[in-house]
């Protein structure tokens, strides 16, 4: 059968705009359609990714300027800088970053049309347009990739003016006194540091019971010292939360219980000027027909892929958050460029299972591999090695001394098997141990290696040699470690 095209994908954010890209470099004819009336690039470019780290950007730099030149700034940052101007430079970011996906669709003779998509049978789907027009266009294959939203709190309502969503912040008119986070996420803890540097007063208030479990323990002995120092509250095992304003004092008032109080049913109140609300996802798959070809989903509405990105039904691929985890723009990269690569049966490899982490907090977080605990539980003979950001050159010359990386390698064959930091550049640093790993290599390459000076990798190097000498003491003769590997 003659379809109209090759492959059509439903949404243009990270995942399917991979896939777009790829294919299009295989030859093949390709449809991209986009439910947003004005732009490309979905929660990556328009509300998520890319506009929380331009805002971020901003109070980095400030913060940078505030910490390297403390005398001449006494004053908060909010009484310097209007949030309009911050915001002006996230929009001209978000601007070229939307023309230059529109430029690459045309550069690569990637067709696009604007509107809702919805399968009608596994190769047909119906585009309905924003002026009301319904076209229909068929495939050979299809891609999708619609993104998520965000769940809507149970006990309060978003309403955009004094309580916000991860949307609408990036719309607020002046930099808030006060403000509350409501999440336990990475994105709280990005969006809380990077108010607190603008000089907002920051608390947090978590339902869950702890806050970012998955980090390595002394990464998160060291983010609470950031936090204190940022004079940010955090407030975990909240419940029953509810939200009203308080028209005589002008401000928002934030009632909740802690499931760990002594005192059961006591009510704590926090009053702030506004809340950012930063609760969960759920996927944009309903209403889009995936049920018409019989595409499953799991539970909670996610679809369900093979290691290949391929749906039970053979020719739907899809990829990016509406295939769950780990739901980043990172990731989805990734997802949608093997998806093209499946279907037209084109070689590639995996994508290992070991994949960065990064949060954008101020200073930043990333990881890759197990932490030291989870190599223990594993029963793995691990040794670590730290360099704290204040023994390093660059930490002194650029005023960042706040940080710390943290190789975990195995004692035997000093295989590298987990990388941890806390610090300035935390995010463009995890990439060299993340070579080293992904390359089955052991730590002495940090010391075996001339690495540019200064620099922040310099920290793989004092970290390294820390390890090693932490092996030595235990009695592994460390010269002829140095030499052979076993
Ligand atoms: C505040 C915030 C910060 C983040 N920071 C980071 C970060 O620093 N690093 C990182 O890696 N990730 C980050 N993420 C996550 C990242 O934004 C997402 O994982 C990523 O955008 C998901 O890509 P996607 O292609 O699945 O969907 P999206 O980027 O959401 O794009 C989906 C597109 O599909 C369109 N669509 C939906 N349904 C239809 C339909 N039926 N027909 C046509 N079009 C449709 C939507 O309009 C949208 O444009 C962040 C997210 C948020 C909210």
């Amino acid at each position: 059968m003659k379809y109209d095209y090759d492959v059509i994908i439903i949404g243009s954010g990270p995942a399917g705009f991979s896939c777009a890209m790829q294919s299009s470099k295989f030859d093949k004819k390709v449809l991209v359609i986009e439910a947003n009336k004005d732009s490309f690039g979905g929660t990556w470019i328009n509300s998520g990714t890319i506009p929380s780290k331009a805002l971020r950007e901003t109070a980095r730099i400030i913060q940078r300027f505030q910490s390297q030149f403390e005398d001449l700034t006494h004053e908060k940052a909010y009484q310097h800088h209007k949030m309009e101007e911050l915001l002006k430079y996230k929009n001209e970011t978000l601007q070229s970053k939307n023309s230059k996906v529109e430029n690459d669709f045309n550069k690569n003779e990637i067709d696009t049309v604007r509107g809702y998509g919805v399968l009608k049978d596994a190769n047909t789907i119906e585009v309905q347009k924003h002026d009301g027009e319904i076209e229909e266009f068929t495939a050979e294959f299809i891609f999708a990739s619609p993104g998520s939203k965000p769940i809507n709190p149970e006990s309060f309502d978003v309403d955009h003016d004094k309580v916000l969503d991860y949307t609408s912040v990036l719309n607020l008119t002046h930099i808030p006194r006060k403000i509350l986070v409501i999440g336990s996420g990475v994105q709280a803890l990005e969006y809380a540091t990077t108010f607190s540097n603008l000089g907002s007063r920051v608390s947090i208030l978590n339902e869950a019971d702890s806050f970012l479990p998955f980090l390595d323990n002394e990464i998160t002995d060291q983010l609470i010292q950031v936090l204190k120092k940022q004079q940010i509250e955090v407030f975990s095992n909240a419940n029953n939360i509810t939200i009203a304003s308080n028209s005589l004092r002008n401000t928002t008032e934030v009632r909740y219980q802690l499931r760990n109080d002594n005192e059961k049913d006591r009510t704590h109140v926090i009053e702030t000027e506004h809340v950012l609300y930063l609760g969960g996802k759920t996927p944009n798959t309903s209403g889009m027909g995936l049920e018409n070809a019989g595409v499953e989903l799991d539970e909670d509405g996610y679809i369900n892929v093979d290691n290949d990105y391929q749906t039970n039904v053979d020719n739907i691929f899809a990829g990016g958050d509406v295939i769950g985890y780990p739901a980043l723009a990172s990731a989805s990269f990734s997802e949608g460029r093997l998806a093209s690569c499946r279907m037209f049966g084109i070689e590639a490899l995996d994508v290992p299972p070991e994949i960065p982490f990064a949060i954008y907090s101020i200073p930043e977080i990333s990881s890759i591999g197990i932490t030291e605990k989870e190599a223990k539980s594993r029963g793995y003979d691990v040794t670590v090695g730290r360099a704290y950001y204040k023994n390093i050159t660059q930490g002194d010359i650029s005023n960042q001394q706040e940080g710390l990386l943290k190789l975990v390698f195995e004692t035997e064959n000093l295989n590298l098997v987990g990388v941890h930091i806390i610090g300035e550049r935390a995010s463009d640093l995890i990439h060299l141990g993340q070579a080293v790993m992904s390359l089955g290599g052991d730590v002495r390459y940090f010391i075996n290696h001339v690495l540019n000076y200064p620099t922040y990798s310099e920290a793989y190097r004092i970290a390294a040699f820390n390890g090693m000498n932490r092996v030595y003491k235990a009695g592994v003769k460390y010269k002829k470690i140095l030499k052979n590997k076993n």
